[in-house]
C-alpha cells in the first residue's frame, strides 16, 4: 500500500473545504491534500451573501442586487441602502473560482472521487485509508456531517426552490424578495425570490420547523405562489435546489487533531442558515493559529450564539408570532444594522437597539426555554 504524507488533509471540496484550503495554501507553505467524494462538482445550489464584510468572491458574483425587500401580511418593506448589495454565486462558479486559484499553488493537491468513510488518529498523526492508498497528516479538517438532520429533534431550516423561466419578460430583475411570509397556522413559512433576469427567477419555499415535508408539499407551495402572483403566465422549470440546515448546535465528536468544519463544525449561523461569510472568518482564524503553531481554534461569539439560540427557541415555540417578530425586525431597523446583525458584526449599542425593537416578553420567555 502506497503511503503519502501531508501537513494537512481536508475532507470535502465544498464551501468550507475550499475556503479553508485557499486560506492555508495562500498564507503558509503547509502541504494540503483535499479529498472529495464526487468525481465532478456541479451547479447544485445558489449561494448568496451580503457584500459586507468584503470577501474575495464579491467580484466574481453572478448577480448583485441593490434592492431587497420583505413582504409581511401582504405589505412590502423596501430595505435599500446605498453601498449595500446582496450577491449570488452559483455553486459551480464558486468551485471554479477556488480550483483556478488552488491549482497554481505547489503546496496543494486535490483528489476527486475519494469517498472517505473513516480515519484513525494516533500519536498526533491522522491516517486515512482509501482503496489503494494511505494518506497521513498532522491535522485533519472534516466537513462530513455525521448527524442525520432529518431524524434530529432540533429546529431545521428546510427548503425547496425551482428556477423558473417565463416566456415573457415580466420580472423586475432589480429586487430580491428575502421573505414573503406566508400566513400559515402553526408553521413558519416564507417564499424567497431571486430574480436573475427579466424572465428568470428562483422561487423557494422555506420552513423553520422540526420536521421536513414531502417534496409534493413544497411543490404545492410554489404552484400556489405562482398562480397567485403570475396567474396565466407561461413558464418552464429547469433547475431545482433543496436543503435541510440545522438551526441548532451539532454536537461535535472531539478527536485529537481532527476538526469539524462547515455545517458539521457549526459554521452555519443558526438563525439564518448562512455559512459562506463565516467560512472566510473562521478559516482566517484557523490559519492564524497554524501560523502561531497553536492548535486551531475558532473564536465563536458567545453573545451572538445566545441570541441565535433564543431566536430559534422563540420560533420553535411561537411559530405564529414569527410574523410579528420579522415585521418589527425589518420595520424598525435600517438595512446596514440588519446586515451587520445577520453577520454578527453589530456593536453593543446596535445590538441593544435591535433587541429593544423585538417582541421582548416572548423572547425573554424563550431564554428560559433554552436547555
Ligand atoms: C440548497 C442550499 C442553498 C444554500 N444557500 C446558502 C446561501 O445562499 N448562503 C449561505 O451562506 N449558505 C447557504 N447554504 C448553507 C451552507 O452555506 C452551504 O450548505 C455550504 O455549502 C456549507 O458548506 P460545507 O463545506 O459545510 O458543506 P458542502 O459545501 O456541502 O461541502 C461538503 C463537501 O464534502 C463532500 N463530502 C461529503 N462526504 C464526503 C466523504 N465521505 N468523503 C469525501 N468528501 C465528502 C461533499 O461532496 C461536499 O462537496 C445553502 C445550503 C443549501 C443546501
Amino acid at each position: 500500500m502506497i503511503k503519502r504524507n501531508f501537513d494537512i488533509i481536508i475532507v470535502g471540496a465544498g464551501v468550507s473545504g475550499l475556503v479553508l484550503a485557499d486560506e492555508i495554501t495562500k498564507r503558509t507553505n503547509k502541504s494540503v491534500l483535499l479529498l472529495e467524494k464526487e468525481k465532478n462538482l456541479r451547479f447544485e445550489k445558489n449561494l448568496c451573501f451580503w457584500n459586507i464584510p468584503y470577501n474575495i468572491l464579491n467580484k466574481s458574483a453572478d448577480n448583485k442586487w441593490k434592492k431587497v425587500c420583505v413582504i409581511i401580511k401582504g405589505k412590502k418593506y423596501s430595505l435599500n441602502f446605498s453601498g449595500i448589495e446582496y450577491l449570488r454565486i452559483k455553486s459551480n462558479n464558486l468551485y471554479k473560482f477556488f480550483f483556478s486559484r488552488l491549482k497554481k499553488r505547489k503546496n496543494f493537491k486535490i483528489i476527486m472521487g475519494a469517498n472517505i468513510k473513516s480515519f484513525k488518529s494516533n500519536n498526533n498523526i491522522v491516517e486515512i485509508n482509501t482503496k489503494n492508498k494511505i494518506y497521513t497528516s498532522h491535522l485533519l479538517f472534516d466537513s462530513r456531517v455525521d448527524t442525520e438532520l432529518e431524524k434530529s429533534k432540533g429546529l431545521l431550516q428546510h427548503f425547496y426552490g425551482v428556477e423558473i423561466t417565463f416566456k415573457e419578460n415580466i420580472i423586475n430583475k432589480d429586487e430580491v424578495i428575502l421573505m414573503d411570509i406566508q400566513n400559515k397556522k402553526n408553521n413558519f413559512n416564507f417564499i424567497y425570490i431571486l430574480p436573475f433576469s427579466k424572465n428568470k427567477i428562483l422561487v423557494e419555499t422555506t420552513y423553520f420547523s422540526k420536521r421536513t415535508l414531502s417534496r409534493f408539499k413544497y411543490k404545492q407551495d410554489i404552484e400556489m405562489y405562482m398562480s397567485r402572483n403570475y396567474f396565466g403566465q407561461k413558464y418552464k422549470i429547469r433547475f431545482c435546489e433543496s436543503g435541510v440546515i440545522p438551526m441548532f448546535k451539532i454536537i461535535e465528536k472531539n478527536v485529537k487533531n481532527c476538526i469539524k468544519i462547515g455545517t458539521a463544525g457549526n459554521w452555519v449561523k443558526q438563525s439564518t442558515g448562512y455559512s459562506l461569510q463565516n467560512s472566510f472568518i473562521y478559516s482566517k482564524q484557523i490559519v492564524d493559529c497554524i501560523i502561531k503553531e497553536k492548535y486551531p481554534k475558532i473564536r465563536k461569539n458567545n453573545f451572538f450564539n445566545f441570541l441565535d439560540n433564543t431566536f430559534c427557541k422563540f420560533i420553535e415555540n411561537n411559530p405564529e408570532k414569527a410574523m410579528q417578530f420579522f415585521e418589527r425586525f425589518y420595520k424598525r431597523n435600517s438595512l446596514p444594522v440588519v446586515v451587520k446583525f445577520l453577520t454578527n458584526t453589530t456593536n453593543l449599542f446596535e445590538t441593544l437597539k435591535i433587541i429593544l425593537s423585538l417582541p421582548k416578553i416572548s423572547l425573554i420567555k424563550s431564554i428560559f426555554e433554552i436547555r
